[in-house]
């Protein structure tokens, strides 16, 4: 089985715990207005067989140590949970686990199920608290990213959330506790991150000739981050 791959990026210490190697696969069926990697929506015509892939990762066994591993990201890793699931049974055999980082943007379907049930643990972005913001910011199904945080829930799984905090959308203490009662639903979190939107990623809309939604948008400042995650942090205690 094939997947196109975005790219790679090597002991990337911020996708999950320990050090990780993150796999970036192409497609999303979102569009977040605070997307910084637009790019990863198309196909990058770099395809990989699940085994290639696998003697690829292999490579940074010794890296990984203790907690460490593979993260499969995106794009949106889970339209890939069959080709995943493969790969997976290839590191496993070679004791080498992995997370998913993912949007939840995806059905629960059979593969999807057996891709969260073998991870190590899941990174799940929490993108708005309701389905109106859900659908105008990310033109994605907010049922559908519900059904999958319960699955992750109901299964107990090791999970960590992520919010993107972007000024005049979803930076007020207001909106934090919109984003509390939503979770409150599940299982509590082991850490619930916050990132500060940043223009980064803004040349890749121009380069590739994009109407970028938020081209008006500040960076969020560093001590709005800050205190909103110690409202956060307080809160989840
Ligand atoms: S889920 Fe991630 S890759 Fe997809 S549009 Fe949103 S920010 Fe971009």
């Amino acid at each position: 089985m094939k997947a196109d791959i975005h790219s790679f990026e090597s002991l990337a210490a911020l996708d999950g715990e320990g050090l990780r190697y993150a796999v970036f696969f192409t497609g999303c069926p979102l569009r977040c207005v605070c997307c910084h990697n637009p790019d990863t929506w198309f196909a990058s015509g770099r395809e990989y067989e699940s085994a290639e892939l696998y003697s690829k990762l292999r490579r940074y066994k010794t890296y990984f140590g203790n907690g460490g591993g593979v993260t499969f990201s995106g794009g949106e890793p889970l339209l890939n949970a069959e080709f995943i699931n493969e790969t997976a049974a290839l590191l496993r055999a070679d004791g080498i686990g992995y997370a998913l980082d993912t949007s939840g943007a995806a059905a629960v379907t059979d593969a999807v199920k057996k891709a969260v049930d073998n991870a190590d643990m899941v990174i799940l972005d929490v993108k708005y608290p309701d389905a109106r913001r859900y659908e105008k910011y990310t033109k994605g199904d907010f049922d559908t990213f519900v059904k999958f945080a319960d699955y992750i829930s109901d299964t107990k799984k090791r999970v960590w959330f992520r919010t993107v905090i972007i000024p005049g959308i979803n930076d007020s203490f207001q909106a934090a506790d919109e984003y509390l009662r939503l979770i409150g639903r599940w299982n509590k979190p082991e850490r619930y991150e916050l990132l500060a939107f940043h223009t980064m990623g803004f040349y890749k809309y121009e380069r590739m000739g994009m109407e970028n939604p938020l081209k008006n948008t500040p960076p969020l400042k560093a001590d709005r981050l800050i205190e909103m995650q110690a409202y956060f942090d307080a809160k989840l205690k």
